[in-house]
């Protein structure tokens, strides 16, 4: 399988603001940014979706997720912040490497706007399906 650009920028071969790098984790700026400071965060593991990420890259991303967030809360003054992780190109995943978005949320007009069309829980389909997760841990 041919590498993503985060590979490529990982191994040097494309360049990128980086931010942050340690054994299993590499952070640089977004390309194009919701707002100043939006910053990515993924595990030197090329997996392509979280599901697929090893413990291990897992844990040394969350490691260090919030002391990124900090970093750029205070390199931005901004501190507020959305953290986003999509997964498949349905859910608006463009390039299939793990990555975590800091996306600082300076004012109404920058940063992640969602659309949340929130249900209600019906007590019963909600308990058939927490078991279910459970089951499939
Ligand atoms: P996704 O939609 O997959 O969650 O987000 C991918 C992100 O990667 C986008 O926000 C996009 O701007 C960023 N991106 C894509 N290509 C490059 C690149 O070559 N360099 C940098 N720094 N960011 C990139």
């Amino acid at each position: 399988m041919s590498d993503t650009i985060f590979t490529r920028i990982i191994k040097g071969e494309i360049p990128c603001h980086k931010v942050y790098e340690d054994d299993r984790v590499f952070a640089f700026l977004d390309i194009s940014p919701l707002a100043p400071g939006h910053t990515l965060v993924i595990p030197k593991e090329p997996a392509p979706t979280l599901g697929e990420l090893s413990d291990e890259s897992a844990a040394a991303v969350g490691r260090v997720l919030p002391r990124l967030c900090r970093a750029v809360a205070q390199a931005t003054g901004v501190k507020d912040c959305n953290i986003l992780q999509n997964n498949g190109a349905p859910a608006h995943q463009v390039v299939m490497h793990v990555h975590f978005h800091i996306i600082p949320k300076p004012d109404a007009a920058q940063g992640l706007g969602i659309q949340w069309p929130a249900g209600k829980l019906d007590p019963d389909s909600g308990s058939m399906m927490a078991q279910r997760i459970t089951a499939a841990l």
